[in-house]
């Protein structure tokens, strides 16, 4: 495979360097090698040859053989035509040319066999097909079976290229490399009974039969998975081998107060277990990164409250950073409150803290007495230097950067455990190729006396069905979250919806008072709004998704998204749990025009029917693909999986995760000769590939 990626694709014949060019813009396919891995996504059945007789109503793409008996040129100008009359013996048919008239009359003659393959069509009760494929029976490239159909541009069609071209252009290559490396150990392709590489790429392209398609897949997908998966072993057993952590042996005096005078509820079993599993962490003198997934309302917080308290006894200093300014601060109010009494002395940094404050915290922070820091994105400046950071919590994680969470971490010699938080579960098979090297843990279980949110969904002609429902819950003392879309590139528009509804919904609900909050706002605004809300001074806050993470205001019950459409459902799983966050009752109801498609009715269905958001994330996986989730944006990973699909491909995740882990255990440094494979593999990507020492 070596020499392929370092063949020039304009070398390939009839390519040549304009079309190599072209190609290399417009489908990065610049070495033989990534004309071989640009996969087919679909295929066209040319194992079987119809009649004309048998033509009918609305036929897929098929093949005829036969000859042409007559050729005319007809029409003017634009209108100009090349009309071929075909027959096979059982019934004519026009065949029709708009374009390269000249060319296809020198080389399609009356007379001669040939196959012609195309898509029907019945024009003034006459049979047709405009633009076929024609081969002559004997011509090399007029291939059986199966025949790959392939991703393209506009640019490209127009410019002439059209899968047929490049199909061509596959086998080309393929005949012409007569050596096509093997990329996977034998050991493992024995152990595994996968196809060797050569016949998988034949069979991708152009399958035999329908087995060896699938053999071809399953071969493909693991060799790509495999990869991932060894690098992301390699990195985490060499930063496991090298990195020291601090080592927290002790429970002591802060941890023992809190649990006995400040713990406001018992915990939930699984928050103990996670406890523990994080303890045992800590425990061991090796860096500690690890993903802490749980539902929204879950209880997480406390949970990092207790391991940063586990910090301080051990004589560290503990930080947590939240995504926005408003989670930020609630954490800081809910935390402080709790351990203000017994003498922790805990500080809030955000964008809009003030000099003076700035400076204290600055010096606090160096010398000692600032025990824990809340703040946004503010406490990975660089003049924010710790003393001793012995514990990071990162909450929300997924609106963190990578590159944002390891500055985080440089800030000490030794680095701090590190503690990420999400609500947005991961799916297992997508956890284990992007946090490959992360350990787990998930809170999989809600504090007692939690009703599930009712969802329900409502078209736009419902409305006053359902302010009168909103009407009610707010009698009774609840109050309602109002949510609008607010996307970057329609981002005028959608204020002026957000600002119509809330002028709206203060005409329809005058006896209560309504605030208001969007990401364009200055933060003191935004907080004030809040706060109004947070303490029921307002009983309804038409926010956009600023709102989406964290934000607990147990005493609201009705959640309302607009246009609920647009939002991605791990997104609306995020904002329905604003609710149900008290003991009683809650609702969220989903608005959209009535005119929506079948498939984001049953998408918006999934929300109504479950409130686990773990299958939520599933279904959101399998439905918008790994690249659209979130988090993985910013994970690092450019998503450029040719074949494997995460969502569906579980089983062969696991499969290479597994062959990967048995590699590494039997030749750590892939120093033995039938690993010679690996090396050179893993070198060659090297260049392509993600820095995996930047993911955790
Ligand atoms: P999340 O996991 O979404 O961050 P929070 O930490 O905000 O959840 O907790 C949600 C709510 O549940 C908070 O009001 C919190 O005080 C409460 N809570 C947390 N743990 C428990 C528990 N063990 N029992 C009862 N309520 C709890
Ligand atoms: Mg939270």
């Amino acid at each position: 495979m070596n020499r392929l990626r370092n063949l020039d694709i304009k070398y390939l014949k009839g390519i040549g360097p304009k079309r190599a060019e072209l190609l290399g813009k417009q489908l990065g396919i610049k070495s033989y090698r990534d004309l071989l891995y640009h996969f087919p996504t679909r295929y066209l059945d040319r194992s079987s040859i119809y009649r004309v007789k048998d033509l009918s109503g609305e036929m897929p793409m098929i093949q005829l053989k036969g000859r042409f008996i007559a050729m005319t040129v007809q029409g003017e100008g634009a209108k100009t035509r090349l009309v071929g009359v075909f027959t096979d013996g059982t019934g004519t048919m026009e065949v029709v040319w708009f374009r390269r008239i000249k060319q296809i009359r020198e080389s399609y003659h009356t007379g001669n066999e040939y196959i012609i393959f195309g898509k029907p069509e019945l024009f003034n009760n006459r049979w047709s097909m405009v633009h076929p494929e024609v081969d002559t029976p004997a011509s090399t490239t007029a291939a059986q079976g199966l025949r790959g159909v392939y991703p393209l541009t506009e640019t490209l069609r127009n410019q002439g290229i059209g899968a047929r071209q490049i199909f061509t252009w596959v086998q080309t290559a393929l005949a012409a490399s007569p050596v096509i490396t093997e990329t996977l150990p034998r050991s493992i392709i024995e152990r595994l009974k996968l196809m060797s590489l050569r016949e998988s790429l034949i069979n991708i392209h152009n399958p035999q039969s329908n087995e060896k398609l699938q053999a071809a897949r399953l071969r493909l997908k693991f060799e790509e998975l495999f990869y991932i998966q060894l690098n992301i072993q390699r990195y985490s057993r060499r930063r496991n081998a090298q990195l020291t952590g601090f080592r927290f042996p002790r429970i002591g005096q802060y941890f023992n107060t809190f649990y006995s005078q400040q713990m406001p509820f018992e915990l939930t079993g699984a928050q103990k277990r996670v406890i523990k599993e994080i303890r045992a962490d800590m425990g061991t003198g090796k860096q500690m990164n690890r993903l802490l997934q749980g539902d929204v309302g879950s209880g997480k917080t406390l949970v990092a409250l207790l391991c940063m308290l586990i910090a301080l006894d051990n004589g560290t200093q503990a930080c947590l950073m939240a995504p926005t300014e408003i989670l930020a601060t609630q954490h800081y109010e809910t935390i402080s409150s709790m351990v203000a009494p017994i003498g922790i002395n805990v500080k809030l940094l955000t964008g809009s803290t003030r000099k003076k404050e700035r400076d204290i915290i600055h010096s606090q922070l160096t010398d000692g007495s600032l025990h824990i820091l809340i703040g946004t994105h503010a406490v990975i400046e660089d003049n924010v230097q710790f003393k001793n950071l012995g514990f990071v919590v990162i909450d929300e994680q997924h609106r963190f950067g990578v590159a944002q969470r390891a500055r985080l971490w440089q800030k000490n010699m030794v680095v701090p455990h590190v503690l990420v938080m999400t609500a947005t579960p991961i799916p297992r098979t997508l956890a284990m190729t992007i946090y490959g090297d992360l350990s787990v843990s998930v809170i999989d279980e809600l504090p007692p006396g939690r009703k599930p949110v009712t969802t329900l969904l409502r078209y736009d002609n419902n409305r006053m069905a359902v302010y009168q429902a909103l009407g009610k819950q707010l009698k009774q003392g609840r109050q309602a979250y109002i949510v609008y879309p607010l996307i970057q590139e329609n981002e005028k528009l959608d204020l002026k919806c957000l600002e119509e509804g809330y002028e709206m919904i203060r005409e329809t609900f005058r006896d209560y008072k309504v605030c208001y909050v969007h990401g364009k706002m200055k933060p003191a605004e935004k907080e004030h709004q809040m706060m109004l809300f947070a303490t029921n001074q307002a009983q309804i806050l038409v926010a956009t998704t600023v709102i989406e993470v964290g934000v607990n205001v147990p005493n609201a019950s009705t959640m309302i998204i607009e246009n609920a459409e647009r939002f991605g459902l791990s997104q609306l799983h995020q904002l329905r749990g604003r609710v149900g966050r008290g003991a009683d009752q809650s609702y969220c109801i989903l608005m959209t025009h009535q005119k929506i498609q079948k498939e984001t009715r049953q998408r918006l269905e999934i929300m109504t029917s479950t409130t686990d958001g773990f299958v939520i994330a599933e279904a959101d996986l399998k439905m918008r693909g790994p690249g659209d989730m979130e988090g993985t944006m910013q994970s690092g990973i450019a998503f450029d999986l040719h074949i494997a699909n995460l969502a569906t491909d579980g089983q062969i995740v696991q499969l290479a995760r597994d062959a990967a882990d048995d590699t590494l255990d039997k030749d750590p440094e892939l120093a033995l000769p039938e690993n010679s494979i690996l090396r050179s593999e893993l070198l060659q990507q090297a260049s392509k590939s993600v820095d995996w020492s930047r993911i955790s």
